[in-house]
């Protein structure tokens, strides 16, 4: 089998915001990888630190509050934490680019999408004209499904539908020849319909320019279809981890259960009773010595109180990691 090369390896990232209540550690040790043409999914509950771990990536963190703390961010053999603001800005666009759940809040309301696209486009390529920039933004329109592009660079933003301004968000990292493309919610404020032509948009980029993609959501459901492996994060920390076909078929860590049973999911015809996951995620100020799903786990016991936070550790399959001091299987819980 063909060795998948690593384009992006986050090693021990840790972020913590200073507050009046203490120190948020909103990122707590987190390490996670992505292939070449690879889609990888992060998924956990609002507050999760799912977000904060990706603009830590790409060193978009407000500071102060913000910091990073620890780690390493290798991204094509150079650990981007070490990287200036200058050298951070050649990475974004060309290397990473970022999508929000809102591309009102990226684009700018008082320029067309013609104006935003060749600006990227010449501030990447210092050569480009005009003209050429003007080029490439309405071949980057086309690619991304925008019909009559020409008349669509001469929109504001305001002009065109929520689905449409999204696509007009990804033909700017397709414009730019993006490595890696890290959609954040990306179809969260989208209808259903919409949601998935955005997510197949997304994922041809995979097979048509060997694209990367990282998914960050809160819905698990929505990327089962999607994702070739998953990360799930919880208080800050990554609880399991593997291909979607392991979390899928053998989920180990009972949050990852609670997503599974809390969702509906779009490769799921049976009409199984969703439930919600009790209680609420711990407060980041203040995260327990012992295992921080505690209070929610419908499979504690006395050890999971008494020791430590259970550190991940490979289970089942080659690829497979969680961190639980049991192991829940089919729902069954053991040592
Ligand atoms: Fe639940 Fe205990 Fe596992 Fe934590 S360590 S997830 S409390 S079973």
């Amino acid at each position: 089998m063909e060795e998948k090369k690593v384009l992006l390896d986050v090693k021990n990232l840790r972020t913590s915001f200073f507050t009046d209540a203490g120190e948020v550690k909103s990122v707590n040790d987190v390490s996670f990888h992505v292939n070449e043409r690879e889609v990888v999914a992060v998924v956990g509950e609002s507050g999760s630190g799912k977000s904060v771990t990706q603009l830590s990536v790409l060193q978009l963190i407000q500071s102060p509050p913000g910091k990073i703390i620890g780690g390493e961010v290798w991204f094509e053999g150079n650990n981007l934490l070490t990287y200036s603001k200058k050298q951070m800005c050649s990475i974004r666009g060309n290397g990473i680019s970022m999508i929000f759940q809102e591309p009102m809040t990226s684009l700018n309301p008082v320029y067309t999408v013609g104006n935003q696209l060749t600006e990227v486009l010449r501030a990447h390529n210092k050569n480009m004209s005009k003209q050429e920039a003007w080029k490439r933004g309405v071949e980057a329109l086309a690619a991304v499904g925008i019909p009559d592009p020409e008349e669509r660079m001469k929109n504001y933003p305001f002009e065109m539908s929520g689905g449409m301004r999204q696509r007009a968000m990804i033909a700017i990292s397709v414009a730019c020849n993006s490595k890696l493309i890290v959609a954040d919610e990306p179809t969260t404020a989208l209808d259903v319909t919409t949601q998935a032509q955005v997510m197949e948009l997304l994922i041809s980029l995979v097979e048509k320019k060997g694209t990367s993609i990282i998914v960050v959501t809160h819905n698990l459901g929505l990327v089962t279809r999607y994702a070739d492996r998953i990360y799930v994060m919880y208080a800050g920390r990554i609880v399991e981890s593997g291909t979607t076909e392991m979390l899928l078929t053998n989920p180990r860590h009972p949050y990852t259960l609670g997503l599974l049973a809390s969702v509906p999911r779009l490769d799921d015809n049976k009409n199984e009773k969703l439930v919600p996951i009790e209680g609420t995620p711990p407060n980041l100020a203040n995260i327990p010595v012992y295992c921080s799903f505690y209070p929610r786990c419908p499979y504690a016991c006395e050890k999971c109180k008494n020791e430590a936070a259970p550190e991940l550790r490979p289970v089942g399959e080659t690829g497979h990691f969680m961190a639980c001091h049991l192991d829940v299987r089919g729902g069954n819980a053991s040592a």
